[in-house]
């Protein structure tokens, strides 16, 4: 975009200033925004939406990735008490199904809005819904205001700490951070448009997928080499609400960066098309799906990846292979490296720990290098390609962000305003006496409950 216009200088309201502000109400952002609250700090929530819960309400991602390392729960802490919750709000034979379970919970949408909103207002977290944060002020490496648009015109806000929780690290990309973003060619995992669907006959569908040992791979396989389904993978994700309802991770659209609106747009587009190809075929073809009635697609495109921040640590595949352990450790990661292919051609890049084992997620991960006052946490965090494929999903995201809130209201609370004064020690000790788990040794050190769980 060479041609460009000047706009007048122009005084911008003071909306408010708080001691943390928490931008984009993802994972992330939910348990940065109740934990900074709980801790004592005035918080506002910005979401560009008019709910929260991030891709899992946004984009409708059927299902919470594992919260245990098949032995314990890893993530703990907000992120379990959320897991809880929507259980305890769901339907007695859900409930009864899922009670014992805490890996691949599907998610009902609603009821997480729902909670969600319930949650911030327990704990006295301002929201601003509909909100777009669309640009930084920001000198000498400290974020000033934060500047944002809506309805109601155009502010700022100025915060003693920023949490950047907005996925593709928009505060921290506008206050001129440093980044990566996808491979080395700048290939980036495609993006999927999830969708619910209603009136389907589980039961039917689980006695045919019995003899096909309980998926769709087969049928895939079959259809792809007739021609009739126009997928890549033969995988798919199908998460039950209950009897007659469940979300799809189905298909997947490739070549979308969803940091530029236009390839969001092509994202919604191709999205929607694929889907209602997809479910044209789940009707003709998968017993108890015959009467099945497409509900809704993701409101965006689900998207996997964009920008990584380039913070004051990167953690590696070999750090994730080595189950390493850092010193500053503010989260531990379980899941399996799940990079999904850039290409039609190419395939799924996949790396499992051993059960019981993870590796740690320092707070210097989440320091943008550069940029005193921004704490960025969930998917954007500072890791390689391949890490980003592990840290990524949901319940990493709660504990990434229960810590960046965490940090933000100590911090406050003493009047500091350098993420970088921050006291590791205090910090760990108030995570683990909030139920969070940074591994047997820090939690034996500051006195957890259940250690060796
Ligand atoms: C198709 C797909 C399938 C997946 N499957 C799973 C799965 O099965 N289980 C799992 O646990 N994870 C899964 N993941 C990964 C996971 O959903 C995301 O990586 C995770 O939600 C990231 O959490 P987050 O809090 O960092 O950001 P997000 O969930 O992306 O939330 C970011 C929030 O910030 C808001 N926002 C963004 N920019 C701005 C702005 N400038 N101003 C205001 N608001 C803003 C957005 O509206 C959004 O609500 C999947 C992802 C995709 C795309």
């Amino acid at each position: 975009m060479d041609k460009r216009i000047i706009m007048p200088a122009m005084p911008i309201p003071l909306y408010d200033e708080v001691d943390v502000l928490v931008a984009g109400g993802g994972p992330a952002g939910v348990a940065a925004a109740l934990a900074a609250a709980r801790c004592g700090a005035s918080v506002l929530l910005i979401e560009q939406r008019g709910y929260l819960g991030g891709m899992a309400t946004v984009s409708q991602v059927p299902a919470w990735c594992p919260f245990t390392d098949h032995k314990k729960p890893v993530i703990r802490g907000i992120g379990l008490e959320i897991l809880n919750e929507m259980k305890s709000r769901m339907e007695p034979e859900f409930q009864q199904l899922w009670r014992d379970k805490l890996d691949w919970v599907p998610i009902d949408s609603e009821v997480l809005k729902k909670l969600l909103d319930d949650k911030m207002i327990e704990a006295n977290v301002r929201m601003l819904y509909h909100t777009f944060i669309s640009n930084v002020l920001h000198r000498e490496g400290k974020v000033e205001a934060v500047i944002f648009h809506n309805k109601s015109g155009t502010f700022a806000v100025k915060a003693g700490i920023y949490v950047d929780c907005s996925s593709d690290a928009d505060l921290a990309y506008h206050a001129g951070g440093q980044f990566a973003k996808g491979g080395e060619e700048g290939e980036l995992q495609p993006g999927t448009m999830c969708f619910v669907m209603s009136n389907l006959n589980r039961p039917k569908y689980m006695e045919y997928c019995k003899e096909f040992g309980g998926s769709l791979k087969h049928a895939i396989n079959e259809a792809k080499a007739k021609g009739t389904l126009n997928v890549v993978r033969d995988w798919a994700g199908i998460s039950w609400v209950n009897d007659h309802t469940a979300g799809f991770n189905f298909g997947h659209i490739f070549g979308i960066d969803g940091s530029r609106a236009e390839d969001l747009t092509r994202g919604a587009i191709e999205g929607r098309a694929l889907v209602h190809h997809i479910v044209e075929w789940l009707k003709r073809t998968i017993p108890g799906f015959e009467d099945g009635y497409l509900v809704l697609t993701g409101e965006q495109i689900g998207i996997r990846e964009t920008r990584r921040i380039i913070g004051d640590v990167i953690v590696t595949a070999d750090d994730f292979m080595d189950c390493r352990s850092f010193p500053d450790d503010i989260a531990r990661n379980a899941y399996f490296i799940d990079i999904h292919m850039a290409k039609p051609t190419s395939g799924m890049t996949i790396a499992h720990l051993p059960a019981g084992e993870s590796h740690g997620i320092p707070y210097r991960a989440l320091l943008p290098v550069g940029i005193d006052n921004v704490i960025v946490a969930g998917r954007s965090i500072s890791t390689d390609r391949a890490t980003q494929g592990s840290t990524r999903v949901m319940p990493n995201c709660f504990a990434m962000g229960e810590a960046a809130g965490t940090a933000a209201a100590l911090l406050t609370k003493q009047g500091l305003n350098s993420t970088r004064s921050m006291n590791i020690d205090e910090l760990q000790k108030q995570l683990v006496r909030q139920g969070a788990w940074l591994g047997n040794e820090v939690h034996a050190k500051y006195g957890g409950k259940d250690a060796k769980r």
